[in-house]
């Protein structure tokens, strides 16, 4: 996806919800999306993913603001008339239908009939792999099977936007990844926009364009999968995404794009400057844990500290280094299984470095709870 003049097909303009007149669950919600993108809405239970959807499907009203397609406000627009497809967790298929009589649905509902239907509905069951299956019932399929049935009678009619509420929530760990690859196969193909809401961010990773990561209503950030790996804009963005160790410190100093701060082992460290700006204030040093490496004479890095070796992890291709700081904050390093991959004595004194631009300096945040 490229420039922002293309970002225009779909647009949430302001967009607060409140359910009670009192507290907003949506605060000052913006979002320009281009046709044909994949933009996913990541955040914790809670966060106000659901209700924006609700809000672009015309079940919930907005408090205020508005959302437009291509440059048309829907906000007062019947659901049926705003011509969306929809997945959810659990959008039951109908039962007593077959399978066919299921896709069929959304087309008779659109005055579609006879010979052109029966064609479309094949179409539909071949493009998700069940060409054979039009005669059964929902209950003879596995949960995969029914999942792929409802994308199918989501998408059956055409609609330009496809809006998906974990839509694999359900399912198991494998069937979730083949239908993860389903999907971005047939966004691929068909070329439809998406606006997709999970709490998984690897799902998000691995489908999206574009992530929207939420917590308490408000936009963190929004940014393609790569940069809001490499360069979350706050401590909640880098705790959310990915896995980061988070080292207590005090800002000392800025220069220029770098922040300096300073750590329980008494060493400075230059970072990236993120949202920690006032020197004095407490911050944290973010770093990956595969960006964390064990000095070498071969090596040479401004950023390194002291820390002490408690235990190692044998995970296969990776060995993950547990070591201590002398706040007692534990770090991770994640270093790949090769000859090269050291050994140490527990309680022994390490050296660590990691390169400036993979250490970020922001403001303490408040831990994630757990799903
Ligand atoms: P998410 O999808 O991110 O888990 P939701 O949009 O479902 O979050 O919910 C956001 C907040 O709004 C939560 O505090 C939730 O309890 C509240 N909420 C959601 N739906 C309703 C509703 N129909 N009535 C009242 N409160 C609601
Ligand atoms: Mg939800």
């Amino acid at each position: 996806m490229d420039g922002a003049d293309r970002r225009e097909f779909l647009e949430f303009d302001r967009v607060q919800k409140s359910y009670d007149q009192e507290n907003l669950v949506v605060r000052n919600f913006d979002l320009s999306v281009a046709e044909g993108e994949f933009v996913t809405l990541l955040g914790p239970s809670g966060s106000g993913k659901s209700t924006v959807l609700m809000m672009l499907a015309g079940f919930e009203s907005l408090t205020s603001g508005d959302i437009r397609i291509q440059g048309q406000s829907i906000a007062r627009m019947a659901p049926y008339r705003r011509d969306i497809g929809m997945v959810f967790q659990n959008y039951a298929l109908f039962p007593h239908m077959t399978i066919a009589e299921n896709l069929a649905y959304p087309l008779k509902l659109r005055k579609m009939s006879g010979a052109a239907l029966k064609a479309k509905v094949q179409e539909y069951l071949d493009l998700v792999e069940l060409g054979g299956f039009g005669n059964r019932r929902p209950a003879q399929l596995s949960g995969g099977q029914r999942q792929r049935v409802a994308l199918a009678r989501a998408l059956i009619f055409e609609p330009r936007l496809v809006l998906m509420d974990e839509p694999l929530g359900a399912l198991d760990k494998k069937l979730r990844e083949q239908m993860q690859f389903e999907i971005t196969r047939l966004h691929k193909q068909l070329g439809f926009t998406v606006i997709y809401v999970t709490h998984d961010q690897t799902e998000a990773l691995t489908m999206s364009n574009r992530i929207a990561v939420f917590n308490a209503g408000v936009v963190q950030q929004c940014d393609a999968p790569d940069v809001l790996y490499e360069s979350p804009k706050n401590g909640f963005v880098a705790d959310f995404i990915g896995e980061n160790n988070f080292l207590p410190g005090e800002l000392v100093g800025l220069d220029g794009g770098s922040a300096m701060v300073r750590i329980s082992s008494g060493e400075t460290l230059r970072c990236r400057r993120a949202d920690a700006e006032r020197v004095g204030m407490r911050c944290n040093v973010s770093v990956r844990p595969e960006k964390l490496f064990f000095d070498s004479p071969a090596q040479s890095c401004e950023n390194r500290f002291h820390a002490r070796f408690t235990t190692q992890l044998y995970v296969g291709d990776f060995i993950r280094y547990f070591v201590e700081l002398p706040d007692g904050t534990p770090v991770v390093i994640k270093l790949l299984n090769d000859s090269a991959a050291p050994s140490f004595t527990e309680g022994e004194e390490v050296t660590l470095i990691a390169a400036p631009q993979d250490c970020s300096a922001f403001e303490p945040t408040d831990p994630i709870p757990e799903e």
